[in-house]
């Protein structure tokens, strides 16, 4: 069973189930790029369009490892807004440019989709050159969608996570329940916020009403971090965090650009230059959790 991640064919083992692109259940990143700070493969792959997978090809993975190490300094985390990776992969799969190197499913199953020398485009941030020095999650979380009297895109009359005998339960539709690599796993929210059972903050202007991530998807994702650092040091082991005021900024940070760690979607993209304004991971992120972790990895 695969537990490693990869970049320019260097692995490292996260100590945690991930399917890797190579796998037969894996699951390929259907838009890759090539990253413009790269040098190690062929520049007619920085541009659209999509290309055959066979013309992804890395040169002297050594050198372009070193290369990767010293440009990337970002992993951005995001939720997907949709019911599971699968659902997040198929619509990664319907568009002509869209792809993320990780998906995070609902089960804390990772799926790695290509190696993480590419430039997948999952945020351009307000400088649109945010591709080029990150690598993404995208997290299984309906966010918004989940309520009925917010939902967009998923419509439906009755809120998708509903409380069943003290526990708040997503209903999943039977085509992704059946999908989800853990037998009859039942989707629930790790922390709840009093009677509602959702957070809910403002983000970048907007109030994101959304459940809480998995407890078996934080503790995935705490793994992929520390993973994601030794491969990528440049990533370091923070997260966005004010000093004065000892809270998670959750808006567009100040130095965005410059910052060199884990931080969210929100926190590269406000809506700047004709970019989209975003709001993920969204009001029921645990931030301080992971801070609290890595501090005390750091000590370790
Ligand atoms: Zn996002």
């Amino acid at each position: 069973m695969n537990q490693n991640i990869t970049a320019c064919g260097q692995k490292i083992n996260i100590g945690t189930r991930v399917i890797s692109w190579q796998e037969k259940a894996g699951l390929v990143c259907p838009n890759k790029r090539g990253r413009a700070n790269c040098s190690h493969h062929d520049p007619k792959l920085n541009d659209a369009p999509s290309r055959q997978d066979a013309a992804y090809k890395i040169r002297k993975p050594e050198s372009a490892y070193a290369e990767l190490v010293q440009h990337v300094h970002q992993f951005v985390l995001h939720y997907d807004a949709c019911y599971s990776s699968l659902h997040c992969h198929q619509l990664m799969t319907a568009s002509s440019f869209k792809g993320s190197h990780f998906y995070l499913d609902l089960d804390g199953t990772l799926y790695q989709t290509c190696d993480l020398y590419w430039k997948t485009n999952s945020a351009p941030a307000d400088d649109q050159q945010g591709n080029e020095r990150s690598v993404h999650v995208e997290m299984a979380n309906l966010a918004w969608e989940a309520l009925a009297r917010e939902s967009e895109w998923l419509h439906t009359d009755r809120d998708k996570y509903q409380k069943k005998k003290g526990r708040w339960v997503l209903s999943l539709p039977a085509a992704y329940r059946k999908k989800i690599q853990t037998a009859g796993f039942q989707t629930s929210p790790s922390r709840t916020y009093g009677e509602r059972g959702y957070f809910s903050r403002k983000i970048n202007g907007r109030v994101v009403r959304m459940w809480d991530f998995t407890e078996e998807q934080y503790r995935a994702l705490i793994k992929l971090c520390i993973g994601v650092n030794h491969l990528l040091p440049a990533i370091k082991l923070q997260v966005p965090f004010d000093n004065k005021s000892g809270r998670h900024p959750l808006d567009r940070l100040k130095n965005y650009s410059k910052y060199s760690g884990i931080l969210g979607h929100a926190h590269v993209q406000k809506g700047e230059n004709g970019v989209a304004r975003k709001y993920d991971p969204g009001s029921a992120f645990n931030w301080s959790r992971l801070k609290k972790t890595f501090e005390k990895h750091a000590k370790s």
